[in-house]
């Protein structure tokens, strides 16, 4: 059995994370593979049913409620699926590292997902830090830094992070993680202008 390679495309939100996903996707579409596109179904952005970017592309997907529902669509799909792609992968449960392994290792499935490596809080999201260390290819993208300076033009520099804006406001270190309302209350920051208010001391 073919081990199928595993792809991981994360950076902060704004970086062009699933425009680069959906860019693979057509790639593997002209290239005649049999392939699926999955969400999980908390991303509650724009279509429901489609792989959206923020500047207006979409795809059609496969909405799940969890990682092992990504195995049962494709254990009822006819045609043999040789490459599967996976948007907002930060969201799944803990299953989706097993699930990926099962896909890669014992279907010889390729699996490319796309997510955001840390939260607004610059902490680990999710499973991501597994998934990026079981990937064979692993691209990090940048976004632009839009912080407003004091003469009104914006920073533009590369930006790293997320930025979770609560009423125009840098959130707390302790407002909830997840929040999917649109894309208004995040925006992308450079390490300069990126703030969490309240983070705690790391301790040693
Ligand atoms: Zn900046």
């Amino acid at each position: 059995m073919k081990t199928g390679l595993i792809e991981v495309i994360y950076g902060p939100m704004f970086s062009g994370k699933t425009s680069e996903l959906i860019r693979q996707i057509e790639m593997a579409m002209i290239s005649k593979s049999e392939i699926i596109a999955f969400k999980p179904k908390i991303d509650g952005r724009y279509k429901k049913y489609k792989i959206c970017t923020n500047n207006g592309r979409s795809l059609r997907s496969v909405v799940v409620k969890n990682s092992l529902e990504i195995i049962e669509v494709i254990k009822k799909t006819k045609k043999p699926i040789t490459k599967i792609f996976i948007d907002e992968v930060q969201f799944f449960d803990k299953k989706i590292v097993d699930v990926v392994t099962f896909l890669s290792k014992d279907k010889g499935i390729g699996v490319t997902v796309a997510g955001l490596a840390q939260d607004f809080r610059g902490e680990p999201f999710g499973q991501m830090p597994n998934l990026l260390g079981m990937a064979q290819k692993v691209q990090s993208l940048t976004a632009i830094c839009v912080y407003e300076k004091e003469n009104g033009t914006l920073c533009q520099r590369p930006a790293c992070f997320t930025q979770r804006l609560i009423n125009g406001k840098a959130a707390s270190y302790d407002s909830p993680i997840i929040l999917v309302d649109g894309a208004n209350s995040y925006t992308a920051r450079c390490e300069k202008h990126w703030e969490v208010p309240n983070r705690p001391e790391t301790k040693l």
